[in-house]
C-alpha cells in the first residue's frame, strides 16, 4: 500500500484532545498498512493570536519576523501531534517546512513553493515512522529564511508534498464533512457532494468556497492528485476532489456528471468605479498598468458603452477589500493624466457564483439563474461568466436570499438536513 498524506486543520488540533483523537486516527492509518505523512495546522485560532500579539507589539512587525513567530504556530501542533503518536506506542518525527524541503521564494507572508526535496521525510517513513510535518511553512531558497505561504495554506503544504511522494490520496481533514453545494450556514439543505472535479473545485475556490484554498486546489489539479475533504470529527466518507473517470476506465461514463456543483458566495471583494473615462484607445491600458503595478489583483472587470453624447464610459472592478485602499490610491495619480471624472469604491459587495462543469452543454442555465434571482428580488450589478461559472454581483445584505434562491432553482436543496459543523471555524 501506498503513501497517504493527511492534513489537520487548527480546529482538528485545537486543543490536547483533539490532538490525542487526531492521534489515533492516524495510528490507525498506520495499521491499515499505508505510510503516513501528516501536516498539521496551528492549534484553533493559534495564528491569529499570534497576529494580533505581534500588533500590540508594533503596528508594523517586519515581515521576516512576523514569518518567524506565525511558524511557531504549527510547529506547537506538529510536536504535541508527534508525542501524542509516541504514546500510542508508536513512532514519529516531527519536520519544520523547512525540515522537509518546502522550498519557496522569499516573499514573506505569501512566498510559493518552488520545489520539495522531502529526502528526510522519505527517510523517516522508510525507518517506520509517521512523519508529521508544520503546515504553512517554508524556507526561502535565496535568503534561507523562514517564510510562510499565506493564510490557510496549510492544505498547499500538504498537496505539495503528496505530489512530490508520490502519494496515492491527500486527506483533507477539517469540521465539515466534506465540500457542500452551498455554505450550509446559508443553506441548511446543502448536500454533501460525493465527488467534484478539480476543475470545478478550482472554481468553487476561487468564488469564496472556503473549505479548500485556492492555491492546494491548483497544485492538485496539476499533478492530477486525488484529495478527499472529510471531518475527522466522523468516520463519514467525504468529498472526492478527482478528475471526471476517463470513458476507457472501469466506471465509464456510467457516472453521469451533474450539471450544477454548487453555489459559492464571497464578501471579501470590493468594487471600484471609474466614471467617465475618454472612450479613447489606450486608457484601459494605462489604467489597469497602475493597478498591476500596485500589485493590485483584480477579479472582475466590466466597461459600459460609452454614451454618444459624451464619450465617456464608466469601468468597474472587483478587488480583494484589503487591496482598496492601494488601488484608490494609485488610481487617484493618473486622474490628470487620464482625465475622468471621478472614482466611486464600494465595498458593501457580495459576490454569488453558480459552478458546473455540466453548464457547457446545458444552455438556459443562464437565465434560470438570473430569474431565480429575479423573482427573489436581488438586484445584479456586474456580471461575469467563465466556461464552467457564472458570477454576479450583488449589495452585501442580499448575498444569503441569491445564494438560497439560486440552490433552490437549481434542485440542489436536499430532503432532510446533511451539514454537520463540528467544529469552531470551518477550516
Ligand atoms: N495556521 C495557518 C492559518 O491559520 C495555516 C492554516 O491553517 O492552513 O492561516
Ligand atoms: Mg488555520
Amino acid at each position: 500500500m501506498g503513501i497517504v498524506v493527511q492534513k489537520y486543520g487548527g480546529s482538528s488540533v485545537a486543543d490536547a484532545d483533539g490532538i490525542k483523537r487526531v492521534a489515533q486516527r492516524i495510528v490507525a492509518t498506520k495499521k491499515a498498512g499505508h505510510d503516513v505523512v501528516v501536516v498539521v495546522s496551528a492549534m484553533g485560532d493559534a495564528t491569529d493570536d499570534l497576529r494580533d500579539l505581534a500588533e500590540q507589539v508594533t503596528p508594523l512587525p517586519p515581515p521576516r519576523e512576523l514569518d518567524m513567530l506565525l511558524t511557531a504556530g504549527e510547529r506547537i501542533s506538529m510536536a504535541l501531534v508527534a508525542m501524542a503518536i509516541a504514546a500510542l506506542g508508536h513512532k514519529a518525527q516531527s519536520f519544520t517546512g523547512s525540515q522537509a524541503g518546502v522550498i519557496t521564494d522569499s516573499v514573506h507572508g505569501r512566498a510559493k513553493i518552488i520545489d520539495i526535496t522531502p529526502g528526510r521525510i522519505e527517510q523517516a517513513i522508510a525507518g517506520g515512522a509517521i512523519a508529521i510535518v508544520a503546515g504553512f511553512q517554508g524556507v526561502s531558497q535565496d535568503t534561507k529564511d523562514v517564510t510562510t505561504l499565506g493564510r490557510g495554506a496549510s492544505d498547499t503544504t500538504a498537496v505539495a508534498l503528496a505530489a512530490a511522494l508520490g502519494a496515492e490520496v491527500c486527506e483533507i481533514y477539517s469540521d465539515v464533512d466534506g465540500v457542500f453545494t452551498a455554505d450550509p450556514r446559508i443553506v441548511p439543505t446543502a448536500r454533501k457532494l460525493d465527488r467534484i472535479s478539480h476543475e470545478e473545485m478550482l472554481e468553487m475556490a476561487a468564488s469564496g468556497a472556503k473549505i479548500l484554498h485556492l492555491r492546494c486546489v491548483e497544485y492538485a489539479r496539476r499533478y492530477n492528485m486525488p484529495v478527499h475533504v472529510r471531518s475527522s470529527f466522523s468516520q463519514k466518507e467525504g468529498t472526492w476532489v478527482l478528475d471526471a473517470p476517463s470513458p476507457d476506465s472501469p466506471e465509464g461514463f456510467a457516472m453521469e456528471q451533474a450539471i450544477i456543483a454548487g453555489v459559492a458566495h464571497d464578501r471579501s471583494e470590493a468594487k471600484i468605479t471609474v466614471v467617465g473615462v475618454p472612450d479613447k484607445i489606450g486608457e484601459a491600458a494605462r489604467i489597469f498598468e497602475a493597478l498591476a503595478t500596485s500589485e493590485v489583483n483584480l477579479d472582475m472587470v466590466v466597461q459600459n458603452v460609452s454614451a454618444a453624447t459624451t464619450s465617456r464610459t464608466d469601468i468597474s472592478f472587483t478587488l480583494p477589500r484589503e487591496d482598496g485602499q492601494a488601488a484608490m490610491s494609485a488610481l487617484a495619480r493618473l486622474q490628470d493624466e487620464v482625465g475622468y471624472d471621478k472614482l466611486l469604491f464600494d465595498d458593501r459587495i457580495g459576490k454569488v457564483s453558480l459552478i458546473g462543469a455540466g453548464m457547457r452543454s446545458h444552455p438556459g442555465i443562464t437565465a434560470k439563474f438570473f430569474a431565480a434571482l429575479a423573482s427573489a428580488g436581488v438586484n445584479i450589478e456586474m456580471i461575469s461568466t467563465s466556461e464552467i461559472r457564472i458570477s454576479v454581483i450583488v449589495d452585501e445584505s442580499q448575498v444569503d436570499t441569491a445564494v438560497q434562491a439560486t440552490h433552490t432553482a437549481f434542485d440542489l436543496d436536499a430532503a432532510e438536513v446533511e451539514a454537520v459543523v463540528y467544529g469552531g471555524t470551518g477550516r
